[in-house]
């Protein structure tokens, strides 16, 4: 920190250029450090009167929440007395498919009410396109108040993982950042369902007259398996049902606000989870890989207003797909024809038939309707393993009673017979497996093709990503053929545990013991995406950029659309002073996701370093715009004014750089500067003294 000194260490003297190198190293060593999202008090909800033909919506996701651990659908384990109660005065869908084993990819689908092959958000940082049809902009565009409060840094749309997410949401709660050796898990990368539901209620307390539409998401039940008190001793031989018993007793709390305000009654609810887990089955520990049950076969449930149909259970197969335009109906407007789930509000409201005993109500006090009557054929796909591993895509459709799954070795399950997916019969009944795969086909053909355009960046757009070296738009849409060779997940399932333990070893900041297992990894599969770039990040975390930067490279070039890998690249040629070729890296992470603010602050960065002074500014007021106490920009941006000799415009940045990280020297030698441009020596002094007393940045 020479220049932080004093002004006599001669670096007032150095070109411009020098000094704002010097400057931005230190900078960037935090690049990865956002100050943690101040948890909020909750107030109580204001009483909404509800506009009987636009009923209030609350819209649950439960992240990786498998439907045999719902009560409701038949669990002992007495996890979910919540969601339990609910579903006595709502409808039970029992066999409930997404259509994606992925987050990001399954909300999507959930809010657009579009498959994956169409909506084109396979992957996490897919920018979800402006022309989807999208469920918080349709009620928005109604009159609606919207929120939306996540759980997970993988679905903040400022931070390059879920960009375009907050389109129509007056409110979107997020705030994550990545997380650094020592920090609170749940204050970084996630936040317990406690601290989301008290942020809706929030929300809710202020809200004025009109109906609201909240989206609570509720990331608990993902790995790792790690409850608090008094579920983590309640669970602790089975910390995966004690998270989400832990999410169901938050539910309650919501549910319980709600309704001491009077506005359960007559508020829309609909509860899902985005996807399962494997917990080990065929092979994997989590998800993302297989399209078996484990992880597609999921709870969904609705509470109409005034609690109609109360107590139904729907046996036939629908999908997350359907969720959508269901919401629409049940909200009295009309359903986009992009739009291609079709609305559950017919089956919901369909009169139960009487079973052979007459009563025909289950031990849970549910209504039974005819069993599989109305099935809908779900399709399934993960391009996760193709993407994140380069082995080969994996399509599903499960119709009539038959899951099929197309692999490089196909599989066929009869699942009235083999609901685990045991034995695979496609080698013995080939025309059922052929038959199946043509209409898989045929399917595919007519929900991806019809509205490609849709979901295509615009021209001007296109033209910009190709500049910045993605591939082109029709390679970017790379034929659903080539992605579907290669390695077959199945033969290769630990490899990919290996990877996941790794990940989460690198999202834990334990750099060392991530990078043998990526090692390991990368001696059975060097060209895996992934692992290269996990393997960088974790080399780069420990400034062994020599290390880091071949793998990041490699994984830029297999994957050019990842604009976290790009960003990765640019952070680690930055530090080793290759400026030039950061700037290309951080430009293509910015086209990815314009709103993600630290891609912003390190482009303006590298800018101010090679002579694009205007550029830097520009890039810095995005960013400000996005998030106004961003340290490292408000810094940024008072330095470059104050070495310009606009002292008086650098202050309100340098004052908030300074408000925002008390202890920084840096904000206070250059406030001092600034004052002392200014000729204000007793501000100038004073700053000074906070300098002396503030601890080194690196000591924090
Ligand atoms: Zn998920």
């Amino acid at each position: 920190m020479i220049w932080t000194k004093s002004r006599e260490s001669g670096y007032a003297r150095l070109p411009f250029s020098m000094r704002v190198f010097r400057f931005l190293v230190v900078l960037l060593i935090f690049e990865v450090c956002l100050a943690a999202q101040a948890p909020r008090v909750p107030r109580k909800p204001a009483v909404t009167p509800v506009d009987s033909t636009h009923p209030n919506i609350i819209l649950i996701t439960l992240d990786t929440t498998r439907a045999d651990r719902m009560g409701f659908l038949g669990s002992k384990r007495g996890l979910t007395p919540n969601l339990d109660a609910m579903a006595r005065q709502g409808v039970a869908f029992t066999r409930a498919y997404a259509h994606v084993p992925i987050t990001t990819a399954s909300h999507t689908t959930i809010l657009t009410g579009t498959y994956p092959q169409f909506n084109r958000v396979n992957d996490f940082g897919i920018p979800l396109s402006a022309r989807l049809p999208y469920l918080p902009d349709l009620l928005r565009a109604q009159g609606y108040h919207t929120g939306a409060f996540v759980g997970s840094l993988i679905l903040d749309p400022l931070d390059g993982t879920a960009p375009g997410f907050d389109r129509g949401f007056e409110v979107y709660d997020a705030g994550f950042h990545l997380r650094r050796h020592g920090m609170d898990r749940y204050k970084s990368v996630e936040r317990r369902a406690d601290d989301v539901v008290n942020h809706a209620l929030a929300w809710l307390s202020q809200l004025p007259n009109g109906p609201f539409f909240l989206w609570v998401h509720l990331y608990d039940a993902h790995d790792p398996y790690d409850p608090p008190a008094p579920f983590r001793a309640r669970f602790a031989a089975q910390p995966y049902d004690g998270e989400i018993a832990y999410a169901d007793s938050a539910v309650g709390k919501l549910l319980d606000e709600i309704r001491k305000h009077g506005l359960y009654d007559e508020t829309l609810i609909a509860v899902m989870a985005d996807h399962g887990e494997s917990l080990g089955a065929h092979g994997e520990n989590t998800h993302g890989i297989f399209l078996y049950d484990e992880t597609l076969h999921v709870p969904l449930l609705f509470k109409l207003p005034a609690s109609h149909a109360a107590g139904k259970r729907v046996d036939a197969r629908v999908r997350l797909v359907d969720v959508a335009p269901t919401i629409l109906q049940e909200a009295g407007l009309p359903v986009p024809k992009e739009m291609q789930g079709e609305s559950l509000s017919a089956m919901m409201r369909m009169r139960p038939k009487v079973g052979p005993h007459g009563g025909g109500a289950t031990e849970t006090g549910a209504v039974e309707t005819g069993a599989a009557e109305g099935d809908r054929s779900a399709y399934a796909e993960t391009d996760y393993p193709h993407r994140a591993f380069g082995w080969s895509s994996l399509r599903a459709l499960r119709s009539g009673k038959y899951l099929y799954i197309r692999a490089p070795e196909r599989e066929l399950y009869n699942q009235s017979l083999d609901p685990e997916a045991a034995h695979n019969l496609a080698g013995g009944a080939k025309a059922v497996a052929d038959t199946i795969a043509s209409q898989l086909d045929d399917f595919r053909s007519r929900t991806s093709q019809t509205l490609v355009e849709l979901a295509q960046p615009d021209a001007e757009q296109i033209q910009k990503l190709q500049a910045l070296g993605y591939v082109g738009s029709s390679a970017g849409a790379a034929r659903d053929g080539e992605k579907l060779i290669g390695v077959d997940p199945k033969t290769k399932i630990e490899v990919s545990n290996l990877l996941h333990d790794a990940m989460f070893d690198v999202e834990d900041a334990r750099y060392q013991e991530a990078i043998p297992l990526l090692k390991r990894v990368l001696a059975e599969e060097p060209n895996m995406p992934v692992a290269n770039m996990q393997y960088g990040m974790a080399q780069a975390r420990l400034k062994n950029y020599a290390e880091a930067i071949p793998p990041l490279q490699k994984a830029s070039q297999l994957l050019p659309d990842n604009g976290m890998g790009r960003y990765e690249l640019g952070l680690a040629l930055f530090e080793t002073g290759d400026w030039k070729g950061a700037a290309p890296q951080f430009e293509a992470a910015v086209a990815r996701a314009p709103k993600w603010a630290d891609a912003q602050f390190s482009l303006a960065a590298v800018y101010a370093r090679i002579d694009r002074v205007p550029e830097a500014m520009e890039h810095l007021d995005t960013c400000l715009g996005l998030s106004p106490d961003h340290y490292r920009a408000n810094l940024l941006r008072g330095r470059l004014l104050s070495l310009l000799g606009r002292a008086l415009d650098a202050l309100p940045n340098l004052q908030t750089a300074a408000a925002v990280e008390p202890d920084s020297r840096e904000a206070h030698l250059f406030l001092a500067d600034a004052y002392g441009q200014l000729g204000r020596s007793a501000e100038e002094a004073a700053e000074r003294a906070r300098a002396e007393k503030a601890k080194a940045p690196a000591a924090r």
